[in-house]
């Protein structure tokens, strides 16, 4: 039989050997004092800390302890460790050959049988290396906080959510604000990426991990109004476990060289004499209007301003008193239209207004008035007083309209109003539309006619009253159209000049005229060579034609140009100089029409001309017993007579007419009684 014995019951571990244990057992240090002297160190204090059993025992506990340990803590822990409890301490420890060491240990108190506190056993853990990583973190944390504090560039902290943590005084200036204002908010709240979309995407890079660092451009609109630019680093600092500790946002204050770009961005769209926008951006205004008006099922108006006679004012008063003008009247538009509307300068003296909403004259009329007042109302400039006049084209958006038609349209619309007589508005409608298009078929007409010399020669006898006798001839173009036949001038002659293709045909009618009175004995006397205000507006005009009459090499002197009163006011150039040399030369210059333009006898006077020819009306009213034009057309041959320049009258369609022309003064006689323009060949035969 067995006897079983019951299992030994353990015999409990006195406090003091279970420490024994744990200390020989553990890479942790333990001793025991009694009172605050060592009585008992661990095998691993010798190795943690180089200490034998010899230097330590029996001595303070307190060599074991660093002399830049601060005891304090033994002092305000002293209660609890006198109520034996656990008081857990860091600590730095002094190893025998001088280094220290961080240690983290809790002293258990040893109380005697009588309960008296005998001493402490102590247990400490190495966590230097923690210790050390910590303080690092905590002095590059304290590097980088006096750094971003002092630093130039602004600076702000966020979590990754962008909720600012800390800001540096640059990012307060930068942004404008204090620190109260931006407490709580967010860097997104203040700066705004100039590239959202991008921004957002390398953002939540940024956060995922995949990138540590960006940089983009920001703007800051500050209280004041101001807004500020900036070149944002944005930067990450992430946990042991990549966990996004903070954001650093820093920014670059680069307003003033953004300043500059920007007014780069500025020159380019506003007009640098006037302040307006300028060509490109009111178009492209016009443009964002229509868009705009097409999402509401609006309406747009545009209105073309050309100032009437602006070129006179450069002619006379010197281009700096032009300028001087216009800036003064773009002041005057702009403050007259107000935010209603937009202003640009569409051209040299070409205003155009944008008038969002309006569909109709009636709903522009308010503005147009304003227009006209702001233009009328007297200008001071360069010590002068000036008084002008506008002519207005107006077109309105219908759902084909964009901006250029709109523009175009206008531009016909004021075409038509100058075509009128200036100073007056012309609404772009369907009759114009039509004429538009018309013109524009003409137009592609007249270019092939002048590729394909579709152009002849008439000539018209001039004959002197005295004896009927014929003395020179005009030149009259015709146009002889491939399907529509023989065309008068009358017809395209006003296309052709709004268009420039005068200036061809001009040329090819003088080649003609040349060639004509080279080669051709019977044509003799001089020939009349008409001339429009754009040619003569062209400056190269004279240089061509100088070297046309000497290409072909006639006299001179056998040229008369015929230019009208209203050509030589509406060119725009001083031309007097050209009309000199011409007449040095010996050319003949004849003022056409004469009678039916604003003509002033200082106009006669100072230009160097030759002749003046009455216009036909006159002639054929004549002799209408109650009508003024007979006395007219004597006070004109006076007038004539008086400047000592030759007249001829013009559209003499009976003996009557030519008779009493001649009694009244005139030399010369034209017109269909004389001869109708005929083509060279009647001419010569
Ligand atoms: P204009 O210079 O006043 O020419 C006179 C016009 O009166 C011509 O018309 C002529 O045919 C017409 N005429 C002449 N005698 C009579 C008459 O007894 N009764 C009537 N009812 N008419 C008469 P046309 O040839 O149709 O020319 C019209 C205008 O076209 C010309 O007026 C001139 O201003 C312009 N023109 C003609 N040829 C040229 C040219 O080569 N270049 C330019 N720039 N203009 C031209
Ligand atoms: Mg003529
Ligand atoms: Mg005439």
């Amino acid at each position: 039989m067995v006897n079983l014995l019951p299992p030994p019951e353990p015999t409990p571990l006195s406090a003091e050997d279970r420490y024994r244990l744990l200390a020989e057992n553990s890479s942790d240090i333990v001793y025991q004092t009694a009172g605050l002297n060592i009585i008992w160190i661990s095998p691993s204090v010798t190795t943690a800390l180089g200490w034998a059993e010899a230097d330590l025992i029996g001595q303070p506990a307190q060599k074991l302890v660093s002399a830049h340990q601060d005891l304090s803590w033994i002092i305000r822990n002293r209660v609890e460790l006198e109520q034996g409890l656990d008081v857990a301490q860091e600590m730095l420890l002094t190893a025998k050959n001088g280094d220290e060491l961080w240690f983290s240990g809790v002293a258990h108190p040893v109380h005697g049988d009588g309960g008296a506190l005998e001493g402490f056993v102590v247990g400490m853990r190495n966590i230097d290396q923690k210790v050390q990583t910590r303080k690092r973190l905590q002095e590059s944390e304290e590097k980088f906080r006096a750094a971003m504090v002092n630093a130039a560039v602004a600076v702000a902290i966020t979590d990754k959510d962008d909720n600012i943590l800390e800001v540096n005084e640059a990012m307060l200036t930068f942004l404008g604000r204090s620190f109260d204002d931006i407490r709580g908010k967010k860097m997104d709240d203040f700066a705004t990426p100039e590239d959202e979309e991008s921004d957002t995407k390398l953002f939540d890079e940024l956060i995922s991990g995949q990138r540590d660092f960006y940089r983009t451009t920001t703007s800051s609109t500050r209280p004041d109004g101001l807004i500020f630019f900036g070149d944002l680093s944005i930067s990450v600092v992430r946990d042991e476990d990549g966990e996004v500790l903070w954001i650093i946002n820093q920014i670059l204050d680069i307003t003033e060289q953004t300043g500059v770009r920007q007014r780069l961005i500025q020159l380019a769209t506003i007009d640098q004499m006037t302040g307006l926008l300028n060509r490109s951006s009111i178009v492209d205004k016009l443009d964002a209007s229509i868009k705009e008006t097409v999402s509401w099922g609006g309406s747009v108006g545009v209105l073309l301003i050309d100032l009437d006679r602006f070129r006179s004012v450069n002619d006379s008063l010197g281009h700096a008193a032009g300028d001087e003008l216009l800036n003064e009247i773009a002041v005057r538009l702009q403050q007259a239209v107000g935010l209603r509307a937009t202003v640009g300068r569409y051209g040299g003296d070409e205003f155009l207004l944008i008038a969002p909403g309006a569909s109709n004259e009636r709903e522009m009329a308010a503005l147009i008035g304003q227009v006209n007042a702001v233009i009328g109302r007297e200008f001071d400039i360069a010590g002068r007083r000036i008084v002008l006049t506008a002519s207005l084209g107006a077109s309105f958006y219908s759902p084909l309209s964009n901006a250029q038609s709109l523009i175009q349209e206008a531009a016909t619309a004021l075409t038509e109003a100058k075509r009128q007589g200036r100073s007056r508005l012309q609404v772009f409608d369907n009759v114009l539309a039509n004429a538009a298009a018309y013109r524009l078929q003409v137009e592609e007409e007249l270019r092939k006619a002048i590729a394909n010399h579709e152009f002849v020669v008439y000539y018209q006898p001039i004959i002197k009253l005295a004896t009927f006798k014929q003395v020179a001839q005009e030149a009259l173009v015709r146009w002889e159209h491939s399907t529509d036949g023989l065309t008068g001038p009358v017809s395209f002659i006003e296309i052709a000049e709004d268009s420039g293709l005068i200036a061809g045909i001009g040329r090819q009618v003088l080649e003609q005229v040349c060639r004509d009175i080279r080669d051709t004995p019977t044509l003799r006397g001089k020939v009349s060579v008409n001339l429009s205000a754009v040619e003569l507006s062209d400056p190269e005009w004279l240089d061509n034609a100088l070297r046309i009459i000497r290409d072909v090499g006639i006299e001179p002197s056998r040229l008369v140009f015929e230019i009208t009163e209203t050509a030589v006011l509406a060119t725009t150039r001083d031309v007097k100089t050209d009309l000199a040399i011409l007449r040095n030369l010996g050319v003949g210059i004849h003022v056409d029409d004469f009678g039916t333009g604003f003509s002033s006898i200082s106009l006669l006077r100072d230009l160097p001309v030759t002749g003046i020819k009455l216009d036909r009306s006159f002639v054929a009213t004549m002799l209408n017993p109650h009508g003024q034009e007979k006395a007219l057309a004597r006070g004109l041959s006076l007038l004539a007579q008086s400047l000592g320049l030759p007249g001829v009258a013009e559209g003499i369609e009976s003996e009557e007419q030519a008779i009493a022309l001649r009694d009244m003064g005139w030399t010369y006689g034209q017109g269909y009684y004389f001869g109708r323009p005929a083509p060279l060949n009647n001419v010569a035969n």
